[in-house]
């Protein structure tokens, strides 16, 4: 095949924006080209050499794209420089620079699709000493038998430069057509995608074997399966009602997702994204070979960092420290992690996918050793919201960010996201766990029951810059008959007719006290407010910080003066580290 045709093809995508013009650009494109070459002309189309997970990858640095242009163009080092630079993109200036150029070159060797793809292919693996000669030598060879549009596209690509906007699913679509003859086989292709994660694969196995051999396509061990996502829903209730009343709960942890593939005694582990990630977790291959059993395995799971003392985990945050290419064992030593094995989807000859979640489960129980650093995730049966509520606070106090709710009828719907696996987060609050001293500034007549006494009391922290106290929160619950009979004596000293002086609220209560005396409080979170001063423009012009639902513990702090109340400042920062918590979620 004529690397020209191909060209040609990338052109008139470049003038499309519209899927179904694309796909049909594309369908052209694959009826055109010979079968053995099928995969090479979709990994270039999708940018790439392999797919993601082989690991070879495309990117020359520009300076050698730049060296390379300026010798085949025969143009001065600053005009091919400048040129690149305005126009922003290699791929133009070299079109530009060699149209002069090539006009005499009539003769030269017209490309192949194959020569292309071998040289760039040469280019991605050479390194070490000579490497950058190397290439430069291979790449100049080429752009001397390209012409000015072909050296165009064949930079962007040793570049990592493609871009045409071509999503992996248009190719399937254009699959369908040119090779299976039918849209509807579209749905097939997709399937045989998202197990093998190979797209070159399959389309040649649609030119092939036809929809026959792409229906066939098994998981296999080596080839990563596209990842099943989940949906999100926001109550217990709701996944409930729409997974029919009885569902798998399991914790939610935050750590990073591994597909760990077992072969004797290989082990391959790849990540969310379906890259290689075995030299990351050298000790999660170890475990996976000496504590799951079965010869050919292939596992999900969530890596997570581990306290080894307390045998806490910790955030996602703490895995970053394994990201490094060298001294891993000696970071491993450091920054142990624990595996919770969420999947098995082949096991012993097996293909899983397909089977309920129930099944792979009960699967997974039987191969998964529980040991320090490995077990099953904990789940469980459940029909009653309030249970789901509960695990909740289990998952959360064990280090979860949430839970993953799994209906248990469901198959694995790889590289799909689906209402089969469900996550709910808690909601998008953290408990205050601390207590907050305030000082009581005002009270507020009660009614109903509480006629005749004080319904609630307005509070303030301590501003020790300004040194005052602006009001946070009224406050009606968890008081006590007996408090409510006590308080009213002990502030009596301290009513004033007028708002004291040194308090800021734009609330008026019915009596007003001296800043004296010092409460404890508790309260669900802290949220930005528009009707109280403390804080006000800490966080958000114009607003301030309340709390909400606030509880009195029954302790007055009587041993505390109401500037060892708990200050604005110390309100701010546990707002903001609340608000960390909810970005990690
Ligand atoms: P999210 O990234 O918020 O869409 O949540 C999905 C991710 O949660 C998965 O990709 C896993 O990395 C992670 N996860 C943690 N625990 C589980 C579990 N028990 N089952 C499935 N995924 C889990």
């Amino acid at each position: 095949m004529k690397y020209s045709a191909v060209v040609d093809s990338y052109e008139k995508l470049q003038g499309h924006s519209g899927r179904l013009a694309i796909r049909d650009v594309l369908a052209e494109l694959l009826k055109q080209t010979p079968e053995d070459e099928l995969p090479m002309l979709v990994y270039l189309t999708q940018g790439k050499l392999l797919p993601d997970y082989e690991g070879v990858e495309l990117g020359i640095a520009d300076k050698l794209a730049l060296r390379a242009l300026h010798t085949a163009s025969g143009k001065p080092v600053e005009l091919v420089r400048e040129t690149y630079i305005r126009s922003g993109d290699i791929g133009t200036a070299a079109e530009k620079l060699l149209e002069e150029s090539r006009q005499e070159s009539l003769f030269s060797e017209q490309l192949t699709l194959k020569r292309v793809y071998d040289t760039l292919f040469a280019i991605a693996k050479t390194s070490g000493e000579g490497s950058i000669e190397a290439k430069l030598k291979d790449l100049v060879n080429l752009l001397n038998d390209a012409s000015a549009k072909e050296a165009k596209y064949i930079l962007r690509t040793a570049m990592g430069e493609l871009r045409l906007g071509v999503a992996d699913y248009t190719i399937l679509d254009a699959c369908a057509i040119a090779l299976l003859g039918e849209k509807g086989h579209r749905k097939a292709l997709e399937r045989a995608y998202n197990v093998s994660s190979d797209l070159g694969y399959v389309v040649q196995l649609a030119s092939q074997k036809g929809l026959k051999g792409v229906e066939r396509v098994q998981v296999q061990i080596g080839k990563p399966i596209r990842p099943m996502l989940a949906e999100r829903l926001p109550t217990a209730e709701e996944i409930l009602k729409k997974m029919g009343g009885d569902v798998a709960i399991e914790y939610k942890l935050d750590g990073e997702r591994a597909q760990m593939h077992k072969n004797g005694n290989k082990v391959e582990i790849f990540s969310r994204r379906l890259e290689v990630i075995t030299n990351t977790y050298p000790d999660v291959a170890e475990y996976v070979r000496q504590y799951v059993k079965g010869k050919q395995v292939i596992l999900e799971g969530e890596v997570v960092a581990i306290n080894t003392v307390t045998g806490e985990y910790y955030p996602f945050q703490e895995l970053m420290h394994r990201r490094r290419k060298h001294g891993i064992e000696a970071i491993m030593k450091q920054y142990p992690v624990a595996v919770n094995f969420f999947d098995v989807l082949f096991s012993d000859g097996q293909d899983l996918t397909g089977r309920p979640y129930s099944e792979r489960r009960a699967e997974l129980e039987r191969i998964v050793q529980v040991t320090e650093f490995t077990r099953p995730v904990p789940a469980k049966r459940t029909k009653s919201a309030e249970e789901i509520e509960k695990y909740m606070e289990d998952s959360i106090a064990a280090g979860g960010e949430g839970l993953m709710i799994k209906d248990p009828q469901a198959v694995y719907t790889a590289g799909a996201r689906g209402f089969g696996w469900i996550k709910l987060k808690r909601e998008y609050r953290s408990e205050l766990t601390d207590t907050i001293d305030l000082v009581i500034v005002g009270a507020i007549h009660g009614r109903g029951r509480r006629a005749g006494v004080y319904g609630a009391f307005l509070l303030a922290a301590y501003d020790d810059k300004k040194n005052d106290f602006p009001t946070i929160t009224k406050i009606g619950t968890g008081f006590s008959d007996e408090d409510l009979e006590k308080l009213p004596k002990l502030l009596k000293p301290y009513e004033s007719l007028v708002k004291p002086a040194n308090v800021e609220s734009q609330l008026v209560p019915d009596v007003w006290y001296k800043p004296k005396v010092v409460i404890e409080t508790i309260a669900s979170e802290i949220t930005l407010s528009p009707s109280y001063p403390a804080g006000l423009d800490a966080v958000r012009k114009g607003s301030g910080l309340a709390l909400r639902f606030p509880k009195f513990t029954g302790k007055v702090r009587d041993e505390k003066g109401p500037e060892d109340a708990t200050t604005v400042k110390e309100i701010v920062e546990i707002y903001g580290m609340q608000l960390k918590k909810i970005k990690s979620e």
